[in-house]
Order: structure tokens, then sequence, then C-alpha cells
């Protein structure tokens, strides 16, 4: 099948397989080609088939030549659909890593339920017997939790409407947008499925089937930004489930001795997740070139990798005062910040792409869905029923 890209607002409903597959590869080797990260045997992934989350199972498993678990929710082929881009670039993983002598294993399902807890644990406990590090890198706009209610997040301000620029990505406009407040129903479901309650869940969950090892380390992502995004995103109500997850991280450290539990405040990318975020799209290409520009720009590979080496598995793990890990370190640079917020001032329709990269913002869009990558033939016939070679196991 010749697969081409089928875009809907900000989301893609097609990924190509070889795409997918060259983007991994891509990434493997950029670990491969940076200096070694011992300190992490046995890795589970929460959240790893794509974005923030596959790029963490691939610095684990060629930097540190960790065995990785990954767990994801994500859709085989079917028919004349292809699969979701997560399940190509899990495929593609697993098929790397075995050929280079590295345990990946995956399950695919609902991480919130228990059942797929305790698919992970049966896994763990029979193929690798503890885990050393866990992480948590869900993103989900839903949870369904045991007595079967489910709970929706929504990306809303929290005290009164927010009005600022947005970018149409389609018609590459700029225009005026006002976020309206969340009712304090919708703030607290936004806390039930993207705060820190199913990441604890899982912790105890692995401590308690003796899976987890002694001394083991988790974390999970974060992000912060600048005042100009504050009422959409750290005030707004995924704000407040972020704070959320950061007073987990010390509950967890409390309440599970020897265990190490760390936020890791990343920089904003385009993912699957942050393209959905009114204001952000805007933000983040002007941010794009302002970084690229100063030689300072970073994929999620680059940052996944850094976050290893030089924070989490590092001595003494470098962290901000409130204990944070800090990779939006470049983002939050003063010179960065400052360039951004002149070029947001003036920004308009006619100076758009010189001030904005939103062709690097496309690029990094098709390409989270194997598209727009140099090397790929999109003229060839794939085959679009991929397996993941352990799925089932
Ligand atoms: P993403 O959408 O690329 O990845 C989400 C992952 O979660 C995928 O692997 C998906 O399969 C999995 N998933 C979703 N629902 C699931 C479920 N019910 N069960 C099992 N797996 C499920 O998102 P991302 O942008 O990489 O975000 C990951 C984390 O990083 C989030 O906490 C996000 O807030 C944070 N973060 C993102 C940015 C950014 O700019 N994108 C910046 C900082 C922090």
């Amino acid at each position: 099948m010749i697969v081409e890209p089928k875009v809907r607002g900000f989301i893609c409903t097609t990924a190509h397989p070889a795409g997918c597959r060259e983007n991994v590869r891509r990434q493997i080797e950029y670990v491969k080609g940076q200096p070694k990260t011992p300190g992490a045997k046995n890795v589970l992934v929460i959240g790893s088939s794509t974005g923030y989350g596959l790029s963490s199972r691939i610095a684990a498993a060629y930097s540190c030549g960790a065995s990785t678990v990954g767990v994801m929710f994500e859709r085989p082929a079917n028919g004349k659909r292809t699969a979701s881009s997560g399940w190509y670039n899990t495929a593609a993983f697993e098929e790397f890593a075995h050929a280079d002598g590295l345990y990946a294993k995956t399950i695919n399902g609902d991480a919130f339920s228990r059942e797929i807890k305790e698919q992970a644990i049966g896994l763990i406990r029979r193929d690798l017997g503890q885990v050393d590090m866990v992480v948590y890198s869900l993103a989900s706009p839903r949870r369904t939790v045991a007595d079967g209610t489910t709970y929706s997040s929504v990306l809303k301000t929290t005290d009164s409407d927010y009005t600022n620029k947005t970018i149409d990505l389609n018609t590459r406009k700029i225009s005026e947008v006002t976020v309206t407040p969340a009712t304090q129903q919708e703030i607290d479901d936004t806390v039930k499925v993207m705060g820190g309650e199913d990441w604890k869940d899982w912790i105890a969950a692995l401590g308690s089937a003796g899976v987890l090892a002694g001394g083991a380390t988790t974390v999970a992502y974060s992000y912060i930004g600048p005042e100009l995004t504050y009422p959409m995103y750290t005030n707004g109500s995924i704000g407040k489930a972020k704070e959320h997850l950061f007073a987990t991280s010390q509950e967890i450290a409390r309440e599970f001795p020897g265990v190490s539990a760390y936020i890791s405040v990343n920089k904003g990318l385009v993912t699957q997740s942050s393209a959905a975020i009114p204001i952000v799209p805007l933000y983040i290409s002007i941010l794009y070139r302002v970084m690229k520009d100063m030689g300072l720009h970073e994929g999620c590979i680059e940052q996944m990798y850094r976050m290893l080496h030089d924070r989490l598995l590092a001595k003494d793990v470098p962290t901000d005062e409130r204990g944070m890990i800090r990779l939006d370190d470049w983002e939050m640079r003063k010179d960065v910040q400052d360039a951004v917020s002149a070029a947001w001032d003036k920004i308009s329709d006619e100076n758009l792409e010189q001030l904005a990269d939103v062709a690097g913002y496309w690029e990094d869009f098709y390409q989270m869905f194997g598209f727009d990558i140099p090397g790929v033939d999109y003229s060839a016939d794939v085959n679009t029923e991929v397996s993941v070679p352990s799925i089932g196991e």
C-alpha cells in the first residue's frame, strides 16, 4: 500500500511504517554516538511508544544497555487502516533492540487498569526478576478507574478568560484565541487523569509484588514554560495536575523507603499531546526558531539522553531547589526567553515565517507519524501489517 498523511486538526490518522522505523533508527544512532551511561539494568517505561517515553526507552536501552519493558496504548493495522505511529515505532524499536542483543518486550493496553499492571508485573517477574527504574510518561485525555468511571482532562485556565495570540497551523495565520476557565469539577478530573495517582498506583503494585528493586529510581515528566503560557499551562488545569504529580514524587519518596522519585521538567516540543494545547504551538514555533538560531535546539532523544546521562544517573542527581530535574534549562535561559518575548510581541501574518519556525513545527509533526523523513521512499508500496515481535507473549 502507498501510505499518505491524512491530517485532521492536530492529529494525523495514518502513519508510515518505513518512516517510523527510520525515525527510531535515527534516534538509536544518536544515542550510540554518545558516551555510555551505566546505572540502569532493567527499565519499565509506561507510555513507551511515542514522544518522551519512546526516547526514554531508546536512551535506556542504548546508553545504559538496559533491558526494557514498555507499556503503550496503540492500534495495529486493520485492513486499509494503518497502525498508529506508536505501534510502528515499537515494532521497529524491538526489531533493532533484538538484533543488537537487547531484551525488549511491550504490553499493549490501558496502563491505568489493574489488568495491565498485573500483566507487566507477571512479565517482569518471569523475565527480569525486578526493575530498577520506572519511567512514567503517559499523556492521555482520559482515564477509566476500577469502578468504571471515566474522567476526562481539559486544557483550560483556572481563574478567568485568557486571550492571547495563537496560530492556525493549517492556514498559517495568526489569530486571537480566548481560553475559558475550567470548572472545579473539570480541574479535579484533569488531576485525576494527568496527576500522580496512577504513577503511585504503579509503584505500589510493583513494590508489593516484589518486582521493584531496592534503591529503584522513578521519574515522571512535567512542563513549566514561560510566563506567557502560564495561564494556559502552569496555572491552568493541566498545571494543577502537574502540581499533583510533583507532590506525588514526594509522597513516593516518603512512603516507599529506598525508592527515589523525581520529576523531570522537559522542554516544550511538538508531540501528539502538545499539539492540542491552545497558544502553545505558536510559542513552540517561535522557540524552535530562536533555539535553532542559537544552536541550542534539542528533540526528544537529545533531551532524554541528557536526562539519563547528566541528571538521573549522574552522581548526586543535579536538581533545582525544589528537587526537580530541569531539562528546560536551555529553553528557560534569559537570552532565549528575551528573544522569544520580543518575537511574540511583534509577530503577525506578514513576518510569521521570519520569526517562527512554522516549517520546523510541521516537519516535526509529520515526522512523528513517519512522514517527511529524508531517505524514505514514499512512492514505494509498503506492508502496513507490521507486528510487534513480543506482543501477546
Ligand atoms: P505522547 O502523546 O507522545 O506519548 C504518550 C504515551 O502514552 C504513548 O506511548 C501512548 O501510547 C501512551 N499512552 C497514552 N494513554 C495510555 C494508556 N491509557 N495506557 C497505556 N499507554 C498510554 O506524549 P509526550 O508529549 O511524550 O508526553 C509524555 C509526558 O511528557 C507527559 O507527562 C507530558 O506532560 C510530558 N511533557 C511533554 C512536553 C511536550 O512538550 N510534549 C514537555 C514536557 C513534558
